[in-house]
């Protein structure tokens, strides 16, 4: 589920629109029409398209960026507030990240720069609130747009350019894990106070505080987990202890596990061990609400288990966990055989217990925790 949708690619990478810049765009286009008529409308989409390609170019700014430290860039989606360009990873180098996250800004300072050299725009950002004015000459407002682009973009605050450049600057001085935290919490800061304002000026900027405020926190966790899972075997951190179920057994005994265990799920195995599907909580009603006590297994399960060989690392679980939006990950041996869960509980009890761990402190097939 990723809300938006793809309208062609450029240099190989995929372009696509969120549904709120969608929205954004009618929104201005309905605006502009209710207060000038049909020319008015078309005039404020014109700009948009303008602004859009903008956008783009600053996107493209962060894209070969990247691809000059080697980082792949599958896709870039606009926002409202800009647009998100997909790397394949996150350069965990302070200076790559900083370089890669400001290349999109000054695309966009080049941009004003030209608009003003060449084309004799006069852009007053005092004037921002009119940016959507037909009476303001175009080149002027888009000079215009591009400096605010410049400043939303530095807010420092995940996503926007501006948290990556702060959390680089950070983690020159405290490893990555730490400056993400920290960098997360300004971030939520910043949307708080972002919504507060929103609150008695435009109502746009509620929205965008409440997207920047999950954006932040799902970095930081996202980072803390993979900092944690970071080179540890699956097969160190998964659940070996669960009851399994056979694709003829019956949905009564699948109710019966449900009451005897603490297990949500229960993975489906063959014959041979190899697993099959995963039957859920939700799974076990529906079937005992549509067919009875006696449906089978194999028909109530879901047949898409995600499954990993328990050489792999932590890390890539976590990924399918999340990609696939999965309840569980089953972990399977060279023969295909089931040998292990992970689930979002696990990974979730295994973050409680490190934190817990005194500093320095080493932990199973973790190394010591090192706090900065
Ligand atoms: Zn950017």
């Amino acid at each position: 589920m990723s809300w938006s949708l793809s309208i062609g690619r450029i240099a190989g990478t995929d372009i696509r629109l969120h549904i709120t810049f969608i929205l954004f765009l009618a929104w201005i286009f309905g605006a502009n029409w209710a207060a000038g008529g049909a020319s008015q409308a078309w005039d404020g989409l014109a700009f948009m398209v303008l602004l859009f390609a903008c956008v783009v170019a600053h996107e493209f700014g962060h894209i070969f960026a990247a691809r000059f430290f080697g980082i792949a860039t599958p896709d870039v989606t606009l926002l409202p507030i800009g647009g998100l360009a997909r790397l394949e990873r996150i350069s965990e180098e302070p200076r790559e990240e900083f370089a890669i996250a400001i290349a999109g800004p000054l695309v966009n300072v080049a941009i004003a720069l030209i608009l003003v050299l060449f084309f004799g725009a006069r852009p007053d950002l005092g004037a921002l609130t009119t940016i959507d004015s037909t009476k303001v000459a175009m080149v002027d407002r888009l000079a215009m747009v591009n400096l605010f682009l410049v400043l939303f973009n530095l807010i420092p605050a995940f996503p926007m350019d501006g948290g990556r450049v702060l959390r680089a600057l950070l983690a020159t001085r405290l490893g990555y894990a730490r400056a993400t935290e920290i960098a997360a919490v300004i971030g939520q800061g910043f949307a708080f106070a972002l919504g507060f304002i929103g609150l008695f000026s435009n109502i746009m900027l509620i929205f965008i505080a409440i997207f920047v405020y999950l954006a932040a926190s799902s970095e930081a966790h996202f980072v803390a987990i993979r900092s944690m899972a970071h080179g540890v075997p699956v097969s160190a951190a998964m659940m070996t202890q669960y009851a399994t179920l056979t694709p003829d057994a019956d949905v009564e005994q699948a109710v019966e596990l449900l009451l005897r265990t603490s297990q949500g799920e229960f993975p489906v195995i063959d014959d041979a061990g190899r697993p099959v599907g995963l039957l859920g909580r939700a799974d076990i009603v529906r079937a005992l609400k549509e067919r009875g006590p006696n449906a089978r297994v194999a028909d109530a399960m879901t047949t898409a288990i995600p499954t990993i060989g328990n050489r792999y690392h932590l890390e890539d679980a976590f990924r399918m966990l999340q990609e696939k939006a999965t309840p569980a990950v089953a972990v399977i041996d060279a023969a295909g055989r089931l040998v292990g869960l992970i689930t979002p509980e696990t990974v979730g009890e295994m973050m409680m217990l490190r934190e817990a761990l005194p500093k320095g402190a080493s932990f199973g097939p973790w190394g010591p925790i090192v706090r900065t």
